[in-house]
């Protein structure tokens, strides 16, 4: 079977990571019998600086004829000062929105192995959780009408958030959908005691759960949820949650995790095909040292083996390996608490060792 991936390696660490994660993926194929084929995609200031724009035609055109999408990250301090349409992160919004992408996926999972790494208690983490955020991504008050007006106090600004019955219920369906693939529990979170959109949120959840009985539904006030996922994120499984919400829980969780460079992303939409990145930024303090985590870019990758191409069996085969290779002591730089560490390549050559059919 063959598989074409977009590879939208971006700027400073971004090719680094990305190409680890190649090797990879061409190992899982040699040892499966799957055959990806790549195409570079430019994005970001590199596409700015050869084609002055952060999203050319031409990339668009090779995610669009893809499978799926591996993006690195894009961004750094040489274009800060360009316009906003010019601005390389316009070249991940840009995507998202050509290939409608509504769903972003995010798992905040602690690795056993890496506990010391988390900042909460011992005592809270026990062998540690695994959340997965599922957030509205294309909807709400950042894509709602926005603006200034005067009024009697002065100048004013605005952001509306408008959810339709319709957004609501494709998010709500993906959460579900993953809940039946973990531990079938659904927590809901909004602020439905103050805003309408978050009845009407509310409301088209129930609606769809009733297709699911067999997921356990909970909703959640999102200061109370702030709350919850730090004093206990044990009891969470799947976070359901729109787009403002969804932004702010999962950097919460993403840093109960530890580690920057150890999380990965997706954002997924009506068809398979999906964009598949690392949580974190393009690094330009470390970039060109070798000394780059990985690991996220890599279980981007095999978020895309699972999501986009249904090859669970090749996915977990990644995930072991990551697994076994911190168990076994590997560290980079930025997970080693100040102790021994490896390059960027050493760590890519320990998880390629440990991918075992
Ligand atoms: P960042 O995530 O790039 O870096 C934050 C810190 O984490 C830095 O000290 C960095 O060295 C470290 N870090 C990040 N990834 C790492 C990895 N894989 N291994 C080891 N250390 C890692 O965030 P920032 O510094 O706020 O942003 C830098 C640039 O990235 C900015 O231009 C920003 O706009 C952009 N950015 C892009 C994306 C994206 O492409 N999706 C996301 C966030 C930020």
């Amino acid at each position: 079977m063959e598989y074409k991936i977009a590879l939208a390696k971006g700027d400073g660490i971004g090719p680094e990571i990305v190409d680890s994660a190649i090797e990879v993926l061409d190992k899982i194929g040699s040892l499966m019998d799957y055959k990806f084929t790549y195409r570079e995609a430019p994005v970001g200031g590199d596409a700015y600086e050869k084609f002055g724009h952060p999203l050319p035609q031409e990339s668009i055109d090779i995610c669009k004829d893809s499978d799926s999408i591996l993006f690195g990250a894009v961004g750094g301090p040489r274009w800060d000062e360009l316009p906003r349409e010019k601005r390389p992160e316009m070249a991940i919004l840009g995507l998202r929105r050509q290939l409608e992408t509504f769903a972003n996926l995010r798992p905040g999972n602690l690795f056993k192995a890496l506990k010391e790494a988390s900042p909460i208690k011992e005592s809270i983490i026990g062998d540690g959780f695994d959340i997965l955020v599922v957030r509205e991504l294309t909807g709400g008050i950042y894509f709602g009408e926005r603006g200034y007006k005067e009024t009697e106090y002065g100048k004013s600004a605005y952001d509306m958030e408008i959810y339709s019955e319709f957004e609501i219920e494709r998010i709500a369906r993906i959460g579900f959908d993953m809940a039946m693939k973990r531990d079938k529990k659904l927590t809901s979170v909004d602020k439905a005691n103050v805003l309408e959109t978050s009845r009407l949120w509310r409301k088209v959840v129930d609606r769809v759960a009733k297709e699911y009985s067999e997921v356990k539904v909970n909703h959640m006030y999102i200061d109370n949820a702030s709350m919850q996922v730090i004093r206990d994120p044990k009891a969470f499984d799947v976070i359901l949650t729109s787009n403002m919400f969804g932004d702010i829980i999962s950097d919460e969780i993403s840093m109960i995790t530890g580690s920057i460079g150890m999380l990965a992303s997706a954002s997924i939409g009506k068809d398979k095909k999906g964009i598949f990145e690392p949580i974190h930024g393009s690094a330009p303090d470390i970039v060109g040292k070798g000394i780059a985590n990985p690991i996220a870019t890599i279980l981007s990758a095999s978020m895309m083996l699972k999501y986009s191409f249904g090859l669970e069996k090749a996915s977990q085969m990644i995930e072991r390996a990551v697994e076994k290779t911190l168990e076994e002591g590997f560290r980079t730089a930025d997970i080693s608490g100040g102790g021994d560490f490896i390059s960027t390549d050493e760590m890519t050559k320990e998880v390629l060792k440990r991918i075992k059919k």
